[in-house]
C-alpha cells in the first residue's frame, strides 16, 4: 500500500468518526490529530502534546479502535507520536504530516501513558519505573515487597508473582521495577515486559502469518516473563491456551512469570481454571490505595525528581483532594507546575491550586469510563459473556443486560451517539438504543431490582 492509499484510509477513518461522535468532539479532539504513517502492521499518528494524548486515549481510544479496525478491517494497533511544537498550529495539516515522518519521534505504547525505550532484547521499560522512585507507604508495602523479593529470587520462591489492584495504582510501575533490578544485577538477562493486549495482538498476527513457532521461541526462552494487564485476556480462547503453554513451559524451567491485573484471580471471570489456579500457585499481592501520608509522600518524591518546590499547604491540599489514584495524583502535580511556569515567577496560591485540582476532577468524572469497562462492569454482574452482552441472541438473560448496558453508555459517555452505541451493541439501530435506555428508565422508576443493580454500577463504574 502507498502512503497515499493509507492516508486515505485515514481519511475513512475521520469520516467514520463524524458519523458517530458530536461535531465539535470531532473538531476539538481529531482535527488535532495527524496521519503519519502506516508499516503494514501499526498505523502511526501524531498529536500535538502527551497531556493532549492521555485524554484522547481514555475518551476516545476505544471509538477510534474500533472506527480503525472497521476502515482496515483488522485489528490494527496504533502508535502515537508527539509532533514537535513548531508544527503543531502555524503550519497547514499536510506540511505537518510531512514534516513528522521526516522527524526522529517518541514512540508511545498505547495503553500506557509513559514513554518507552526500547532496549535490548525486545525489553521496554520506563526509566523512571524503578524501585528508588517508588514510594512505599501503607496500601502497597506488600507489593513492594513482593516484588523486591522476587527480583532478588526469580523463579524461586514466588512463582508466579500475581499483583493487582485499581488502576493508577503502581502496578505497572512495580512490575517494571522488577525487569530493573534484575538487569541491573546482569544485564544478560532476557527481560520481557509486555501488556497482554500486545502478547494476543502478536499471537492474532503470528497466526494469520503461519509464524506460530517464531513467536513462541520469543516468548518462552525469556528469563523473566512481565504480563502487563492479564484481565485483558478474558474471553480470549486461543490466547489462553497460548498463554497456558508459555506459563508452563517457563515455570517448568523454573523462570519468574509476574503477572498484573485489575482484579484478583478469584475475581477473574472468562478466565480457563486451569489458569486462574495457575495465577494462585505463587504469590498473590494487592495494591490499595495510598492513605494521606504515602500520598504527600508521593507528591515530595515526584517533585523532586522533577526538580521543583511547592508550598506544604499546596502539596497537602492536593493530596487530601486526590485520593483514590497516583495516576491523577500526578496529574494534578503536573498541572499545578504547568501553572507555575505558565506564571514565570514560579509560585502558585492556594485558589490557584484549587482550580487546577477542580478543572481536573471535572474533566477526571468520565474518562476514565469507556465502552468497555461499561461492558466489563455489566457482564460481570449479571454473569454473561462478552460476546453474548455485545451480540444478537434475543434470549431473555441477555436483552435487560444490554438494555442496561446501552442505557449507561448513553448516560455516562455522552459523546457517543446513539447509532453508534447500536452498533457496540451487536449492530443495532439507533430506535433499539432509545426504546432500550427509556426501558430501563421506566424499570428504573420502579426502584426495584433494576434500581438496585443500575445503581451499584454506577458506583462501580465511578470507582466509589
Ligand atoms: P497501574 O499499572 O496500577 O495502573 P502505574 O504503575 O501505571 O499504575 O502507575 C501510575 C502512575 O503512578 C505512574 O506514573 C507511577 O510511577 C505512579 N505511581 C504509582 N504508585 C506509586 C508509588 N507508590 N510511588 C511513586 N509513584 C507511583
Ligand atoms: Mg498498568
Amino acid at each position: 500500500m502507498s502512503f497515499q492509499t493509507e492516508e486515505s484510509l485515514w481519511i475513512r477513518v475521520l469520516d467514520h468518526l463524524e458519523g458517530i461522535l458530536e461535531p465539535h468532539i470531532c473538531e476539538h479532539w481529531f482535527s488535532h490529530v495527524s496521519f503519519s504513517g502506516f508499516d503494514g502492521e501499526r498505523i502511526v499518528l501524531s498529536v500535538p502534546n502527551e497531556f493532549f494524548l492521555c485524554w484522547l486515549r481514555e475518551r476516545y481510544g476505544a471509538v477510534l479502535d474500533d472506527a480503525v479496525r472497521q476502515v482496515f478491517q483488522k485489528e490494527v494497533p496504533i502508535d502515537f507520536c508527539i509532533r514537535p511544537e513548531e508544527n503543531s498550529k502555524t503550519v497547514a495539516e499536510k506540511d505537518v504530516v510531512k514534516s513528522v515522518k521526516a522527524l526522529p519521534v517518541e514512540k508511545i505504547e498505547r495503553k500506557n501513558s509513559s514513554i518507552q525505550s526500547t532496549g535490548q532484547n525486545g525489553l521496554r521499560l520506563n526509566p523512571n519505573y524503578t524501585f528508588e522512585n517508588f514510594v512505599v507507604g501503607h496500601g502497597n508495602e506488600f507489593a513492594y515487597a513482593a516484588a523486591k523479593a522476587v527480583s532478588e529470587s526469580p523463579g524461586r520462591n514466588y512463582n508466579p508473582l500475581f499483583i493487582y489492584g485499581m488502576t493508577g495504582l503502581g502496578k505497572t510501575h512495580l512490575m517494571q521495577g522488577i525487569g530493573h533490578q534484575l538487569l541491573r544485577r546482569d544485564s544478560s538477562k532476557k527481560v520481557m515486559y509486555v501488556t497482554s493486549e500486545e502478547f494476543t495482538n502478536e499471537l492474532i498476527m503470528s497466526i494469520s502469518e503461519g509464524s506460530q513457532s517464531r513467536f513462541r521461541g520469543k516468548y518462552r526462552k525469556v528469563d523473566i516473563l512481565l504480563i502487563d494487564d492479564i484481565h485483558f485476556i478474558a474471553e480470549k480462547e486461543a490466547t489462553q491456551v497460548e498463554f497456558f503453554h508459555t506459563f508452563n513451559e517457563l515455570f517448568d524451567q523454573h523462570k519468574q512469570i509476574v503477572l498484573s491485573s485489575d482484579r484478583s484471580p478469584k475475581e477473574m471471570r472468562g478466565v480457563e481454571s486451569r489458569l486462574v489456579s495457575r495465577f494462585e500457585w505463587g504469590l498473590v499481592a494487592d495494591i490499595q490505595p495510598p492513605d494521606f501520608e504515602t500520598r504527600v509522600a508521593i507528591l515530595k518524591s515526584k517533585m523532586m525528581q522533577k526538580g521543583y518546590e511547592l508550598d506544604d499547604v499546596i502539596l497537602e491540599y492536593i493530596a487530601k483532594s486526590v485520593t483514590s489514584n497516583v495516576r491523577q495524583l500526578e496529574g494534578a502535580l503536573t498541572g499545578v507546575i504547568a501553572l507555575m511556569k505558565l506564571r514565570g515567577n514560579g509560585s502558585i496560591t492556594l485558589e490557584q491550586a484549587e482550580q487546577v485540582v477542580r478543572d481536573i476532577e471535572d474533566r477526571n468524572q468520565v474518562p476514565c469510563i469507556t465502552p468497555e469497562s461499561i461492558f466489563r462492569a455489566v457482564a460481570e454482574v449479571f454473569d454473561v459473556r462478552l460476546v453474548d452482552l455485545r451480540g444478537r441472541c434475543r434470549k431473555k438473560q441477555y436483552v435487560l443486560p444490554r438494555q442496561i448496558g446501552m442505557y449507561l453508555c448513553r448516560l455516562l459517555i455522552p459523546s457517543l451517539s446513539l447509532s453508534y452505541i447500536g452498533e457496540l451493541f451487536g449492530g443495532k439501530d439507533h430506535t433499539t438504543v432509545l426504546h432500550s435506555c427509556e426501558r430501563v428508565e421506566q424499570e428504573l422508576q420502579k426502584k426495584g431490582e433494576t434500581y438496585r443493580l443500575v445503581e451499584s454500577l454506577l458506583k462501580k463504574l465511578k470507582g466509589e
